[in-house]
């Protein structure tokens, strides 16, 4: 054997793990299929801005240990994220707060907003929500579902918010403060130099092969490593035997325009069903980039087929099922580590990833 782990994926999981067992004095080779390191993080240098090419990543956390633990690899600037909805014609503050608020129904105080959303779930009151739909309307009520719920979201699932499961909205803070940190995280921002150096660094001392499937490589390198760490879609690492798991796969489309500010803001959310993209992103504002043109992505949701990239798991009862039986079958590997988003088919954020790579790591010796 050449190397004590095979790690399967340059992402976040994978270059986490690897620093940790080159620290411990692993042998690792770390392969992704992409011709890049860093996976969905990825961001690649336009003439000074740094261009977060498989769409907005902000670092956000409130576990003290891995905010401490991405900061050995970069400095993290001061973004905070406050993005805005734009909605027929109008624009709301989000995350949902006294400034939207304010803007839907003219109230000035968080006890008349109080009033109003009272007023909006009534019909809701002491329903356990069983969907998306019920539980955006029990929270926040008709208004806000539909202006600034129901078009994203079923935009950016392909589902009717029926379909959807509750806790995709729980996501979002709801506050009566003036307040738009899209985060109620204690740490929050962006690694200065982009995020594609912070992974370079991680990857330190390990070796490192992308274009490189991992499928293709293992045929013809079946004793390379003691052991596999895999970060790719567990269905696929399985031939896809209990049937396929489902993702949601986006398509952006990268614009540089010819001018210094195209939207003055980072983060525009479009809500309404009738504009085909969710979000449009002015890449330059995450980090303050001081240049005479902009860079914009438009992010267009739709289903994963094969050969796509599948950006996240759908996460409802049937596909939950389908993983289950995956998780059983990966659970009785002696030498496969299953990790990340795909490999562990969770709705992650990067700070929960670095976590469980860290918790996995720290068991290695
Ligand atoms: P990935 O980054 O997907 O890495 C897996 C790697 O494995 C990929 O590079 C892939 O090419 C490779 N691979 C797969 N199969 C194979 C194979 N067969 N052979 C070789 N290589 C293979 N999180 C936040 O905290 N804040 C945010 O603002 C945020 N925004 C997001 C926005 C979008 C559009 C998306 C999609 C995600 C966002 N996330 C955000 C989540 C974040 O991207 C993930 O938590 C994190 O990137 C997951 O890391 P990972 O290593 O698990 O997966
Ligand atoms: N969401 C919404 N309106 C918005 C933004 C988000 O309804 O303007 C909903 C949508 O269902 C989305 C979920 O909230 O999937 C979580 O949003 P988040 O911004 O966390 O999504 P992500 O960054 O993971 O795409």
């Amino acid at each position: 054997m050449k190397y004590d782990y095979l790690i399967v994926g340059a992402g976040l999981f994978g270059s986490v793990f690897a620093h940790e067992a080159v620290k411990k004095g692993k042998k690792c080779l770390v392969i992704d299929k992409r011709p890049h390191i860093g996976g969905n993080v990825y961001t690649e240098n336009h003439d000074g801005i740094n261009v977060h090419v498989y769409g907005a990543h902000i670092f956000h956390t409130s576990d003290k240990e891995v905010w401490d633990y991405v900061n050995q690899f970069a400095e993290f600037n001061n973004y905070i994220n406050s993005p805005v909805a734009y909605y027929k014609g109008e624009l709301y503050n989000l995350p949902f707060n006294m400034n939207t608020f304010y803007k839907l129904w003219g109230v000035k105080t968080p006890g008349e907003a109080k009033q109003k959303i009272m007023e909006q779930t009534e019909e809701y009151a002491g329903i356990t929500p069983s969907n998306l739909e019920e539980q955006a309307l029990s929270l926040a009520g008709r208004d806000i579902y539909e202006k600034l719920i129901k078009g994203y979201t079923e935009k950016q699932w392909g589902r009717n918010c029926t379909e959807l499961a509750a806790f995709i909205i729980k996501r979002l803070p709801f506050r009566f403060t003036f307040d738009n940190n899209y985060f109620n995280d204690r740490y929050q921002g962006i690694p200065v130099g982009g995020y594609t150096q912070m992974i370079s660094r991680m990857l330190d001392g390990a070796e490192i092969l992308t274009d490189t499937n991992y499928f293709d490589f293992i045929e013809k390198n079946p004793d390379i490593a003691e052991r596999i760490v895999y970060t790719g879609m567990i269905d696929e690492f399985y031939n896809y035997r209990f049937g396929a798991l489902q993702y949601r796969t986006l398509k952006f489309e990268i614009q540089r325009l010819e001018t210094e500010n195209f939207q003055g803001n980072a983060v525009i959310n479009y809500t309404e069903k009738e504009i085909p993209y969710t979000r449009i992103i002015e890449h330059k504002h995450f980090e303050n980039s001081n240049c005479n043109f902009t860079v914009i992505s438009k992010e267009y949701p739709c289903e994963w087929k094969p050969g796509a990239e599948p950006y996240y798991p759908v996460n409802n009862e049937e596909n939950n099922c389908i993983y289950e039986k995956y998780r059983e079958l990966a659970e009785k590997e002696k030498n496969v580590i299953f990790g990340g988003r795909l490999g562990q088919y969770k709705y992650y954020d990067m700070d929960k990833v670095i976590r469980s790579a860290l918790n996995i790591a720290g068991r290695i010796n």
